[in-house]
């Protein structure tokens, strides 16, 4: 048939790491109640860990050994994959560790990328509990795409780098991320009672911005994409769109499963001959300054103007500055509804200060639908870009990075295709 499992001559085996306190904090008894049957039925060995406290997972996947592992698999919401993501990435072997595929189980109160990998499946909005249902069959059905990361550079003194696989906010959005996090007991509606409190007390926050337009940016190259199969986990090669036509297109509904008896190098089909031991070292990681990584070729430092070719936006008043390369910011918020996993692109909007609060309001329900942009409201710009920078002027604010706060200050980025793989599809 055509479960991809199925072709398995040994198990797959799957790490999977859960956040206990994450969204209502029922994760562990969602995943036992709902998850642990069902990858049981499909045949699919997997080891639990419940992380301790924050960092757990991070430094966890940053020490261990991979070839342990056929996939990474994070029950919780973005933020605990936004710790695996950096982790792997910090790592010396980043090129061969971010190889890894990566699963994503909502179990929190922001399941973005959960509601955009349901989404890409062609799936109607669902709640959250047949979100977690929904993912848990793409996890079974074991389809591996490529997943765009964005570098975030931050910080005037010494450069912090991040690795962000879902959004960049400051102003509004931000706000609310951080602001909603005491609402977390009502699950994923903390973005929606977060939205209105902040609208009562709507503010303008005040800024340089810059972007690289995609049409006259050079791609980063992709880091190979030829079908392969390992047996057990398929990767589905989806033609990197190169323009925006492409780009809006569906990224699975025109690809095709390409079954290879021929292994690559490099692909996590060596992770899953190995009998290495698992050999995570826990509390004995040194702190580092942040991943390594490929090198930024779009941007230049940040005290040097940015390059010709970038479009500085006249406007210095802002509502809010969202930088997005999935189709979801929320479960009930697809803020980039024409995102794809690998379009190689971040999908930029930003709203002009002067805004009424009634408009704003419209904006944010009608992006329940992603019809925000199609309101055409004079306010909200919505770019398609490869690298920005962003240069707050107050000393004091609010920068998420695919959810989790980081520290303010001048900030750019730049995406890199297809650096990462994630089940989905
Ligand atoms: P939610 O969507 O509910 O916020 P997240 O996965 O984003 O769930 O997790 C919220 C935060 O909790 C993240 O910053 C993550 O790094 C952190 N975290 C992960 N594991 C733990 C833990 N065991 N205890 C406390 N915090 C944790
Ligand atoms: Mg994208």
């Amino acid at each position: 048939n055509g479960v991809l499992y199925s072709e398995v001559h040994r198990p797959c085996k799957v790490l999977l790491l859960l956040n206990p306190h994450s969204g209502k904090g029922q994760a562990l008894s969602l995943f036992t109640g709902h998850v642990q049957r069902m990858l049981h039925e499909a045949g699919i060995p997997h080891t639990l860990v419940v992380t301790e406290r924050q960092n757990h997972a991070r430094e966890l996947v940053r020490e261990a050994d991979l070839s342990k592992w056929d996939a990474l698999v994070i029950m919780s919401g973005d933020g605990l994959l936004f710790e695996v993501v950096n982790g792997l990435m910090e790592r010396e072997d980043w090129e061969e560790a971010i190889q890894t595929p990566l699963g994503i189980l909502p179990g929190g109160s922001g399941n973005a990328l959960a509601a955009s990998i349901h989404h890409y499946a062609g799936s109607q909005p669902v709640s959250s509990e047949e979100l977690l249902l929904s993912c848990a069959f793409l996890l079974c059905k074991g389809l591996v795409s490529r997943l765009d990361l964005t570098s975030v550079c931050l910080g005037s003194g010494p450069q912090q780098r991040l690795f962000s696989f879902l959004s960049l906010a400051w102003g509004f959005v931000a706000d609310v991320d951080i602001e909603s996090e005491k609402y977390r007991h009502v699950g994923a509606a903390r973005f929606t009672v977060g939205t209105l409190v902040r609208l009562a007390s709507l503010r303008v926050y005040q800024g340089k911005l810059a972007y690289l337009p995609a049409e006259t940016g050079h791609r980063s190259p992709s880091s190979g994409s030829s079908p392969t199969t390992s047996g057990s986990l398929t990767e589905v090669s989806v033609s990197s769109p190169q323009s925006e036509a492409s780009s809006s297109t569906p990224s699975f509904c025109s690809s095709l499963v390409c079954h290879s008896s021929q292994q690559s190098p490099n692909t996590f089909h060596n992770y899953c001959n190995s009998n290495n031991a698992f050999k995570a070292k826990r509390g004995d990681v040194a702190p580092t300054t942040g991943p390594s990584g490929p090198p930024d070729s779009l941007l230049v430092p940040l005290d040097q103007p940015v390059p010709s070719n970038w479009t500085v936006v006249p406007e210095e008043n802002f509502v809010l500055v969202l930088a997005m390369y999935q189709s979801h910011l929320a479960e009930d918020l697809m803020a980039a509804p024409n995102s794809t996993m690998e379009d190689g692109l971040i999908h930029l909007l930003y709203v002009k200060a002067g805004i009424s609060r009634a408009t704003l309001l419209r904006l944010f329900l009608a992006m329940e639908k992603g019809a925000h942009v199609a309101t055409n409201s004079p306010h909200l710009v919505y770019e398609k870009v490869r690298a920005l920078r962003l240069e707050p002027y107050s000393a004091k604010g609010t920068i998420t990075v695919d959810g989790e706060l980081v520290d303010y200050g001048p900030v750019q980025a730049q995406v890199h295709v297809g650096l990462a793989r994630l089940i989905a599809s």
